[in-house]
């Protein structure tokens, strides 16, 4: 089976985890302060967090920012449920702006006409998350001037954006955002096995999460409410967790990081012959945009299935059969059950609907070969019939 994404692992990234087997410190050692740092610099913003996934670093992201009880978070339908499940870790209310049918990504005019309602309604939202879909980033520009007319704060869930760009920036900067997310779960761009990170540029928010990775414990006499009884002495002062990243993943995700920007150039190489490939098909091929340098986490096609006998499952179908290994990258969250029971229902994002009925990602990672990519389009083209 081709899968749809899958880590590349060298000799290197085993030494770097074999290295740290043999060294002092599983957790909490040299390795994942290094990791942040690498990463932080990378993208160009102050500070990294590492914890143990993107579903971790959007709670702590969102409990950083405050998010409570009576607050709410926006984010697109188009996603994995983690970016929406963070709001209700924290208490809040969910709600979602419909995607963009050209890029699926969050449409910022949708955004505009629900946060008009919202002002009058009185229930604008306290943080908004673009979700960079498939890699390639939401139109930030205008998200941010609109965070700054209503008063929202933003969350990047790049965990899919890793090595992309957004206007000669790199995703994860911050540059129109308040905080970025990475995932490096291994279908995703890097891998620390599981593994999340997030970026700022705020010394408070950078504590906040700090604080909130480790059980809301501190041994910073400056956060301390009490004086110190010794050198031994911490205190907890909020309520946190244990979301902290181990050794381990660090030195596997620093390996990684090295390989980065070749990853993404292979992804690039092999969407620019997809695009060759392909043209012609009964399909509409990815968009991309010129002001992004995709990371290309995903291919996604979406089937024309007007102009075809079969339908879209009966082509999924067919492709798992001869070995090509597609997923379908997004359930609308809205339409999960757990959010139908909240009273959300088919329906209310018609567009991040349609473009589900009929899309198929195709295998895109660093790895496909040549003659991998070329056994999926053969395949491909023999079941769009
Ligand atoms: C993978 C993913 C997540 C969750 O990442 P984990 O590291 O598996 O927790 C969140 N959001 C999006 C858009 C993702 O693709």
């Amino acid at each position: 089976m081709i899968p749809y994404g899958k880590q590349l692992i060298s000799q290197n990234d085993i030494d770097s985890v074999v290295r740290v087997l043999q060294s002092d410190f599983l957790t909490q050692g040299p390795q994942v302060p290094l990791f942040e740092k690498i990463v932080s610099a990378y993208c160009g913003s102050k500070f990294g967090v590492a914890v143990n996934s993107a579903t971790s670093a959007l709670h702590i992201a969102c409990l950083a920012l405050g998010l409570g009880e009576g607050d709410y978070l926006w984010t697109s339908p188009n996603t994995f449920v983690a970016s929406a499940n963070c709001g209700l870790y924290c208490g809040a209310k969910v709600d979602f702006v419909d995607i963009d049918p050209k890029t699926y990504n969050l449409s910022t005019k949708e955004l505009e006409k629900k946060l008009i309602q919202a002002k009058q309604d009185n229930k604008l939202p306290k943080i908004v998350i673009p979700v960079h879909f498939a890699g390639q980033s939401c139109d930030m520009v205008k998200i941010y001037s609109l965070s700054k007319e209503y008063g929202f704060k933003i969350i990047e869930d790049a965990s899919h954006a890793i090595g992309g760009k957004y206007l000669d920036r790199p995703i994860g900067s911050c540059k129109y955002s308040d905080i970025t997310v990475f995932s490096f779960h291994p279908v995703k761009i890097i891998t620390t096995a599981e593994g999340g990170l997030a970026t700022t540029n705020d010394k408070e928010l950078l504590r906040n999460m700090q604080l909130f990775r480790s059980h809301g414990v501190t041994r910073d006499p400056k956060l301390m409410t009490k004086v110190s009884e010794g050198s031994w002495y911490y205190q907890q002062i909020d309520l946190g967790f244990n979301y902290r990243m181990i050794e381990l993943q660090a030195a596997l995700g620093i390996s990684q990081m090295e390989r980065l920007d070749e990853f993404v150039a292979l992804r690039h190489k092999r969407q620019i012959r997809y695009d060759e490939l392909l043209k012609g098909l009964p399909i509409t091929l990815p968009f991309q945009d010129l002001n992004s340098y995709s990371a290309l986490h995903l291919y996604p096609i979406q089937i024309k299935t007007n102009k075809l006998r079969s339908t879209r499952k009966e082509i999924f179908e067919a492709l798992r059969k001869n070995n090509i290994g597609v997923s379908v990258h997004y359930i609308p969250v809205h339409t999960q059950p757990y959010y139908e029971n909240m009273g959300f229902k088919k329906g209310d994002y018609p567009n991040a609907e349609s473009y589900y009925e009929s899309t198929i990602s195709i295998p895109m990672f660093q790895g496909l070969t040549i003659k991998m990519q070329d056994e999926v389009v053969n395949v491909l083209k023999k079941v769009l019939v």
